[in-house]
C-alpha cells in the first residue's frame, strides 16, 4: 500500500512557537508554570510538557504565590489577563500572531461601535477570547443555519475563528448578505495555516482510497480537516495515535493518505505511517500478524467511538468550490483569497512592505501578497541577541525585506528585513570603503578581542583601532553610536574591518589643519593642559597640542610646571610661534600678566631703600627677589662696611633685608643693590631724625644731654665693631 502524506500536515507555526516559549519559560522560571487549559490540543504532548513542569490549570484560582501563566496559542480575553494581574503572575503571552491579529480587530471594531460576528465554535477558548476583546458584545454563529435567527442588524464586522472551515466561513456569509437590511464587513481571518492543511488535505482525499487524519480529538483545526477528507467520498478516520488505527481499514486499499491537524507533532505522524505500513503489509500477508488490542476485531468488528462519530457528522462543502469567499472586503490579509490579485512571490527578491504588528519573537508584514508575511526574531536585525524587535520596528513602519520563502512548511511566507538590510548596506559600505570614507555604527556587542559595531550588518573593530592609545574598559563603548574607517571589506567573507583609530587620526589631522591656519602670533587662545613635563606643559588647542615652556609661565623662576598648573585644566594662553613647515606651537602664559620690569625705574628709583629677599648666595654676592620676577645682585663688597670673605657671614637665604637701589638696568633686567649703604643710611637717618636731645643720661657727670639718634648710631657702630 502507498502511503501519501499530505504537503501540510501537523504542527503549524503557532502551535510550534506556543511550546518553543513554554520550554523556554520553563528554563528560565523559578516558581511554577501555569497554562490555562491544556497549551495545545494534543494530549500527547500536554503530556510531555506536563512532564517538564507546565501545570494545566482550569481556573486561575488554583495559582500560587509568584506563578507564571503562559498564555497558549488560542490567546484569552483581557478579562483573564486583568485576573492574572490580580493573582500577581506573570504573563508570558504565546498568543498566535494571527490570533492576536484577530483579537485587534475585534476589539477596534467594539471601540468604534460596530456589532461584531464570529462565525466558530462558541465553546473554543479562541472564540471566548475574542469574545472578551468585545467587551462580551460579540455574537457568535457555528452553522449556516444559525444566521436566520440573529436579531435585525445593519451594519456587522465578521470575523472568522483561525481555524474554520473556508466553506461553513463562507456559507455563513453569503446567507449574511442575503439577510435583509445587513451590511456585513467580511474579515476572512482563517490563517493560512488552516487554509494549507485545508486545501491539501481535500485535494489528497479525493486521490486516495482511504484517508487518515492525525489529531486531538478537542483539536478544532483536525475535525475541520476530518470533515473536508469525509466530504470527498473518500473513507476518513481520524485517530489520536497509532495505536487506534485498525487493519480492517486498509483491507485492499492501494493508496492511503495521511494528514494531521496543527497541534500534532511530527513524531505522532510518523509513528501512525510506520503503523499503517505495518498493518497494510499484515493485510498483504508479508508480515507475521501480532494482534494488539484494536487488532483483534474480525471484519464485522463493532465500530469504535471515533468512526460512530464519524458517520454521524454533519458534511460541509469542500473549501475549492467556494474560493469566491475570500474576497477579504475588509482588506484583511489572513486567510484564503484565490480571487483577489496579489503580486507574484520571487524568493531573493527584495519588496516593500508595512508593519501590521510587532511580537516578541516576530513581526507580521504587509507586503500585498496574499497573505501577511514572518519576519523570524533572527531574521529583524544582524543583533536578534541585543534588541528587542520593538526597538528595531513599529506597526505602520515602511519597510523594505527580501522573501526567505513563499510558503515554507507551515504555509507562512518568510521574510527577512535583516537580508534586505544587509543587500543595502554591502552596496553603502562598497561605495564608502572605495571613497575613503568613514560609516556610522552602534556598538552592540562586545566580544573576544573588540567589538561588534552595527554598521547595517555586523563590522568588527578590534581592540587595538578602538582608540589613539591602548583602550582598557571597552564596555564603555556599548549603545554608543561611533563613526570609523571601514580598513577590510569582503563580501564573500562577510567581513568588515573597522577602524576608529584611522578615524580619529584623519579627523585629527583635519583639526590640525583647520588650527594651523586659523592661528597667529600673538592670539590669547584657550586650551586643557594634558600633560606635564621638566621643561614645561603641552596645552591642547583643540586637536593639536602646543607647547608652553617652564621659561614661559611666569615672570619670576617656576622649578616644575606643576607649581602652577594642574593636568585637563583650562587656561588661556598667548601664541608666541607658529612653525608649520613642523607642526609646532610655542605658547606663553606669562606674557598675559604684566612685566614686573616694565616700570622698574619708577617702582625702584635710584638710591631709594628697599625690602628685599635673599634667595640666592654666590662668592661674588648674594641674589635678593624684590618682587617675583625682579632680582637684583647685592655684591659682596655691599654686603657690609668691613672685609668679609663669603656673604653667610652676613646674610642668609631667606633672610628678609634693606637693600639700597644703586642701579636699574631695565633693558638687561639687571639691578645693582647694596646693603652696607641702606644700614648706613637708615643710621644716619636715624641720627638725624633723632638730632633734639631727649634726656640727661643719668651717667653724665656735666648733665650732657644724649639724642637717640646717637643711642641709634652707637648700637650700630657696635653691631659694626661685632663684625670687625
Ligand atoms: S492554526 Fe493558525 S492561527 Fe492557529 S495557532 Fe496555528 S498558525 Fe496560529
Amino acid at each position: 500500500m502507498e502511503i501519501r502524506v499530505a504537503k501540510w500536515a501537523g504542527f503549524c507555526f503557532g502551535v510550534k512557537r506556543a511550546i518553543e516559549i513554554a520550554q523556554e519559560t520553563i528554563k528560565k522560571r523559578a516558581g511554577p508554570v501555569y497554562s490555562l487549559g491544556p497549551l495545545i490540543h494534543n494530549d500527547q504532548v500536554v503530556e510531555k510538557l506536563t512532564q517538564l513542569g507546565i501545570k494545566k490549570i482550569d481556573f486561575l484560582e488554583q495559582v500560587e504565590d509568584n506563578g507564571t501563566l503562559i498564555i497558549r496559542s488560542h490567546g484569552v480575553g483581557p478579562e483573564i489577563l486583568n485576573k492574572a494581574e490580580k493573582y500577581r503572575l506573570k504573563v508570558v503571552d504565546a498568543t498566535c500572531p494571527y490570533v492576536r491579529k484577530t483579537q485587534q480587530l475585534a476589539s477596534d471594531y467594539a471601540l468604534k461601535g460596530v456589532q461584531v460576528l464570529i462565525v466558530g465554535s462558541r465553546e473554543h477558548p479562541e472564540v471566548k477570547g475574542l469574545v472578551g476583546w468585545t467587551n462580551g458584545q460579540a455574537l457568535v454563529v457555528e452553522r449556516p443555519e444559525e444566521v436566520e435567527n440573529l436579531p435585525e442588524l445593519t451594519k456587522i464586522a465578521v470575523l472568522a475563528q483561525t481555524t474554520q472551515s473556508l466553506a461553513n466561513f463562507q456559507a455563513v456569509v453569503n446567507l449574511l448578505k442575503q439577510k435583509a437590511g445587513t451590511q456585513p464587513e467580511i474579515n476572512n481571518t482563517i490563517c493560512n495555516a488552516t487554509r494549507l492543511r485545508q486545501q491539501t488535505a481535500s485535494e489528497l482525499a479525493r486521490e486516495v482510497g482511504i484517508m487518515i487524519v492525525v489529531g486531538g480529538k478537542n483539536s478544532a483545526n483536525t475535525k475541520e480537516l476530518f470533515y473536508l477528507c469525509q466530504s470527498t467520498g473518500t473513507p476518513t478516520y481520524q485517530v489520536e495515535t497509532a495505536q487506534e488505527l485498525k487493519k480492517l481499514w486498509f483491507k485492499n486499499i492501494n493508496t492511503a493518505g495521511l494528514t494531521a491537524g496543527a497541534s500534532t507533532p511530527h513524531w505522532i505522524l510518523e509513528e501512525v505511517k510506520n503503523k499503517m505500513k505495518e498493518l497494510a503489509e499484515i493485510n498483504e500477508g508479508n508480515l507475521n500478524e501480532n494482534l494488539g488490542e484494536n487488532e483483534n476485531l474480525g471484519e464485522n468488528e463493532v465500530l469504535g467511538e471515533n468512526e460512530v462519530l464519524v458517520e454521524n457528522q454533519t458534511i460541509f462543502e469542500t473549501a475549492d468550490k467556494n474560493g469566491e469567499l475570500a474576497e477579504n472586503e475588509s482588506g484583511f490579509k489572513m486567510g484564503l483569497n484565490e480571487n483577489a490579485a496579489v503580486k507574484p512571490l520571487i524568493q531573493g527578491e527584495i519588496v516593500s512592505g508595512t508593519i501590521v504588528q510587532v511580537g516578541t519573537n516576530e513581526v507580521m508584514v504587509d507586503i500585498g501578497a496574499k497573505s501577511e508575511g514572518i519576519i523570524p526574531l533572527r531574521e529583524l536585525s544582524s543583533f536578534p541577541n541585543a534588541i528587542s524587535p520593538c526597538e528595531v520596528v513599529q506597526a505602520g513602519d515602511k519597510i523594505d525585506v527580501m522573501i526567505i520563502k513563499a510558503e515554507d512548511n507551515e504555509g507562512k511566507l518568510i521574510l527577512s528585513k535583516e537580508k534586505a538590510d544587509t543587500e543595502k548596506a554591502w552596496a553603502t559600505l562598497e561605495e564608502l570603503y572605495h571613497n575613503g570614507e568613514c560609516v556610522e555604527g552602534v556598538v552592540r556587542e562586545v566580544v573576544k578581542g573588540g567589538l561588534l559595531v552595527d554598521v547595517g550588518i555586523r563590522g568588527f573593530l578590534p581592540a587595538s583601532l578602538v582608540e589613539q592609545g591602548y583602550t582598557e574598559d571597552l564596555n564603555k563603548y556599548l549603545e554608543t553610536t561611533i563613526k570609523a574607517k571601514i580598513v577590510e571589506l569582503n563580501r564573500n567573507h562577510r567581513k568588515v574591518i573597522l577602524s576608529r583609530k584611522s578615524f580619529l587620526e584623519e579627523e585629527m589631522a583635519v583639526k590640525r589643519q583647520e588650527l594651523f591656519a586659523n592661528l597667529e602670533e600673538g592670539q590669547r587662545v584657550k586650551g586643557i593642559v594634558r600633560r606635564l613635563t621638566n621643561f614645561g606643559a603641552f596645552i591642547d588647542l583643540g586637536g593639536v597640542d602646543g607647547l608652553l615652556h617652564i621659561s614661559e609661565l611666569a615672570w619670576y623662576r617656576v622649578n616644575h610646571p606643576s607649581e602652577l598648573l594642574n593636568t585637563d585644566e583650562e587656561i588661556e594662553v598667548v601664541i608666541l610661534r607658529v612653525d608649520k613647515e613642523n607642526g609646532k606651537i610655542s605658547l606663553s602664559l606669562k606674557q598675559l600678566m604684566p612685566n614686573p620690569w616694565d616700570n622698574i625705574t619708577e617702582k625702584y628709583p635710584v638710591d631709594g631703600i628697599v625690602k628685599a629677599k635673599v634667595t640666592r648666595l654666590a662668592p661674588f654676592g648674594a641674589f635678593v627677589q624684590l618682587e617675583p620676577g625682579v632680582e637684583g645682585l647685592v655684591h659682596i663688597s655691599h654686603l657690609a662696611n668691613y672685609h668679609i670673605a663669603s656673604p653667610d657671614e652676613v646674610v642668609q637665604n631667606g633672610d628678609e633685608i634693606d637693600v639700597k637701589v644703586l642701579s636699574v638696568n631695565p633693558a638687561e633686567k639687571r639691578m645693582r643693590l647694596s646693603l652696607r649703604e641702606a644700614n648706613q643710611e637708615t643710621k644716619n637717618r636715624g641720627r638725624q631724625k633723632y638730632s633734639e636731645p631727649q634726656f640727661t643720661s643719668q651717667n653724665t657727670e656735666n648733665n650732657h644731654k644724649v639724642t637717640i639718634g646717637d643711642m641709634v648710631g652707637d648700637m650700630f657702630e657696635e653691631n659694626e665693631e661685632q663684625y670687625k
